[in-house]
């Protein structure tokens, strides 16, 4: 069993077993166990030849899956196949060729996709919810803190989310992509700590097993530079749309922010079992810094200019510093014009100055329902939309606060 290196940033190797061990000597997921995972499965691991969705492939992903919830990792799924699923229901041989007749398709399967999954979850007493995004979602930052609000309470409440692209409204991934970049966005802006996307190959391989019978599998790459994207030929599969390519795209945006990511043939049952201690066969692509969307995401909240402030009694003082979130009952009074999403200002009634965050609504409505409990809050708004004046996700302490 020959180990060889085709470039600085890659070890390939020929054995399935050879790729094994390669990946776990370089798992990352030891010391610092695997917190929260997206994975992302393509058309082609859940589509039949003919069109329609393979169930019994769905069955061992979701078992799979809940198995991971088990082991108290948070799971994000990314999926592909409403198109796929739509091809069965209209009976279509073929992949439309057009844009409006894909989106057409995928509109008619994505409700059958859900349902396969809500049944295959449903049997392990696990809750899926759908989300169909664009990656324009993910783009703008008052939609991803919206997104990524509503995703942090699904998984707070052991529910897994479930991630298509919303085909009618954006073609991105209906053209290129296959949900590839979708799932690298989704993975960076909830800061997962892995990427699995899972094809209908082993992973990278030395060269298009198709032009290139004696290519092999690479099992870990360190950087994605010229010589590995060298490798990858640009051709889709008549299912998906994604192809190599994509997927190197995606890896490379996910592994940039600093998420690990890892390809593997989905068609293989119980892959992800090995997940805990790496013992997976499979490419992994090596995160290239430490996870910088947090870091990014507080850092902007802190560098921005408050656009108002608001005062908070000692208590709620109090669960700031302990990293809790800011309740309307907890506030005292408002200052400035604000709107919904905008940064503010956290000060104590003795002026000191303990936090930033951003307002999860406008300063007339804060100011409205300041010093209010809930039902009071529901009672003058006819609703709490929020708990919380500002999540503790969305809040910074600032320096000399964050003891
Ligand atoms: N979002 C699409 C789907 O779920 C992309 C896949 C495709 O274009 O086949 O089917």
């Amino acid at each position: 069993m020959v180990t060889f290196a085709t470039s600085e940033s890659v070890e390939a190797d020929a054995h399935t077993t050879m790729s094994n061990d390669t990946i776990m000597a370089a798992w990352p997921f030891r010391e610092t166990p695997l917190r929260r995972v997206v994975v992302k499965v393509g058309s082609n691991v859940l589509a039949l030849d003919q069109g329609g969705l393979n169930s019994a492939r769905i069955t061992s992903l979701c078992d799979s899956l809940v198995a991971l919830q088990k082991q108290g990792i948070e799971v994000i799924l990314v999926s592909s196949g409403a198109v796929a699923a739509g091809r069965g229901i209209l009976k279509l041989n073929k992949r439309p060729a057009n844009i409006p007749d894909l989106q057409a398709v995928a509109a008619v399967g994505q409700g059958a996709l859900m349902e396969e999954y809500s049944h295959q979850f449903r049997r392990h007493g696990v809750v899926p919810a759908q989300l169909l995004l664009t990656r324009d979602d993910l783009a703008d930052r008052r939609r991803y803190i919206n997104v990524r609000l509503a995703m942090l309470s699904l998984l707070k409440r052991g529910v897994i989310p479930i991630v298509n692209e919303n085909d009618s409204v954006t073609i991105e991934e209906l053209k290129f992509g296959d949900n590839d970049m979708l799932s690298a966005m989704v993975a960076a802006k909830m800061e997962a700590d892995l990427l699995v996307i899972m094809s209908n190959v082993p992973g990278l391989m030395t060269g298009h097993p198709k032009y290139k019978p004696d290519a092999t599998l690479i099992p870990l790459v360190k950087k994605i530079d010229a010589s590995v994207e060298s490798l990858v030929h640009a051709e889709g599969s008549e299912f998906g749309v994604g192809g190599m390519q994509t997927k190197l795209q995606a890896a490379k945006h996910a592994t940039n922010v600093g998420v690990f990511t890892l390809l593997l043939n989905g068609n293989e049952d119980g892959i992800l079992r090995g997940l805990m201690n790496g013992t997976v066969a499979g490419t992994l692509f090596t995160a290239q810094r430490r996870k910088r969307s947090r870091q990014r995401h507080i850092h902007w909240i802190g560098a921005a200019r408050p656009r108002g402030t608001v005062v908070v009694d000692d208590g709620a003082g109090k669960a700031l510093l302990g990293h809790k979130s800011l309740l309307p009952v907890g506030v005292k009074l408002v200052r400035g014009e604000f709107a919904k999403g905008d940064v503010v200002a956290i000060v104590s009634e003795q002026d000191r100055t303990l936090a930033q965050g951003i307002s999860n609504y406008d300063a007339a409505t804060l100011a409205r329902i300041s010093g209010k409990k809930r039902e009071q809050i529901v009672e003058l708004l006819g609703a709490e939309d929020y708990a919380e004046a500002v999540h503790c996700d969305n809040l910074v302490l600032l320096p000399g606060n964050d003891g």
